[in-house]
């Protein structure tokens, strides 16, 4: 009798180590910090991958931006589709992929999404030294510029002369769907990967994000949001600005003028189960403006918050639910 008791204590024993040991492996965290795509990249991975995972997340952005969508980078597919007026896309599905979600945005939302701006930004020089273009300048640059000149098809692609493709908008929010699918098929519980104004959520959770205060730093929020697994991307006026005569102008800009979006926002932030969507959709809302932003956001399906310059949160497409206000200056507005 004594005997038995004594194995079953010993088997208990090891199988409690065992457990301890499973879960120890099981909730093993890892994360990464690093700046590539013009921005800083966080991730916190918790799983039994999580290590090989993170040094992943780090690879899978580089390598996007390095061979894909870097602007300046001389090897990109990207660089070289500028560089050449266009070219073959068979072997860049994915890219091509993607390039066709975009043209989608740009015609629903009325051209208010254009990723063919980029020599009319390259004026702007946000990315180095920001000043006002000079207006002969501009105008040229916006002429030659325009979805509607791109020839599409997914093999293919030619840009007319002057027109300039630029991802920026949605690369961080590519970058996102390309560490979900790795991250999918690994032994990874929970994942909080962001990349810029875009954020990753993986896990069976709910998760809490802030919404940035757009007069104060980093680390300064106006509301928080609770939300399950999903992409949310916020595009905001306060990136990237600068003051000149008492006024402001940032990177958001307005393709029928070439200047910064001006219509009341300070900044949109889209939930989406895709990055692409989230990103795309939150440049593309910021650009309409309210009104029309909320119609864009509603036909793909996503929920959307507009922060305006007089301190209201709009909450769209039943964004409500998910939202607390933590800053007592703004008010939310529900429709
Ligand atoms: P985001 O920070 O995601 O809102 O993207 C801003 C970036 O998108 C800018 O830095 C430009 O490279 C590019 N961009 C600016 N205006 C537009 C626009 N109207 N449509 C598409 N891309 C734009
Ligand atoms: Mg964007």
């Amino acid at each position: 009798m004594k005997k038995t008791v004594s194995v079953v204590a010993v088997i208990l024993i090891v199988a409690l180590a065992l457990l301890l040991a499973y879960d120890g492996i099981a909730n093993k965290e890892a994360s990464a910090e690093f700046f590539s795509m013009n921005t800083y990249v966080t991730a916190k991975l918790k799983g039994a991958d999580s290590a090989e995972c993170a040094a992943q997340v780090r690879e899978i952005t580089e390598q996007l931006d390095k061979k894909y969508l870097s602007r300046t980078n001389e090897d990109s597919v990207v660089f070289k589709l500028n560089q050449n007026g266009g070219g073959d896309l068979a072997a860049d599905e994915k890219l091509s992929g993607y390039i066709s979600v975009l043209l989608d945005i740009c015609k629903k939302s009325g051209g208010a999404f254009d990723f063919t701006l980029g020599a009319v930004s390259d004026l702007w020089s946000f990315g180095s030294e920001p000043k006002i273009p000079d207006e002969a300048e501009l105008i040229k640059a916006l002429s030659e510029s325009g979805y509607e000149k791109l020839k599409f098809s997914d093999k293919a692609i030619e840009i007319a002369g002057g027109a300039v493709l630029d991802l920026g908008a949605a690369g961080k929010g590519i970058a996102l769907d390309e560490i979900k699918a790795i991250l999918a098929e690994k032994q990874i519980k929970e994942a909080v990967v962001s990349v810029g104004g875009s954020v990753l959520l993986m896990g069976d959770k709910e998760f809490t994000v802030g919404i940035r205060n757009p007069d104060g730093n980093a680390g300064s929020y106006i509301a928080k949001l609770h939300i399950p697994e999903g992409c949310v991307s916020t595009s905001g006026s306060y990136e990237q600005q600068f003051e000149e005569n008492g006024r402001i102008y940032h990177h958001i800009l307005d393709p029928e003028t070439g200047y910064p979006a001006d219509n009341g926002l300070v900044s949109v932030t889209i939930v989406s189960e895709s990055g692409i969507l989230s990103d795309a959709l939150s440049t593309a809302c910021f650009v309409l403006g309210y009104e029309k932003g909320s119609e864009l956001a509603k036909a793909y399906g996503c929920k959307a918050f507009f922060v305006t310059q007089d301190k209201k949160i709009f909450a769209e497409n039943g964004a409500e639910e998910f939202i607390g206000i933590t800053d007592k200056a703004y008010t939310l507005v529900m429709q």
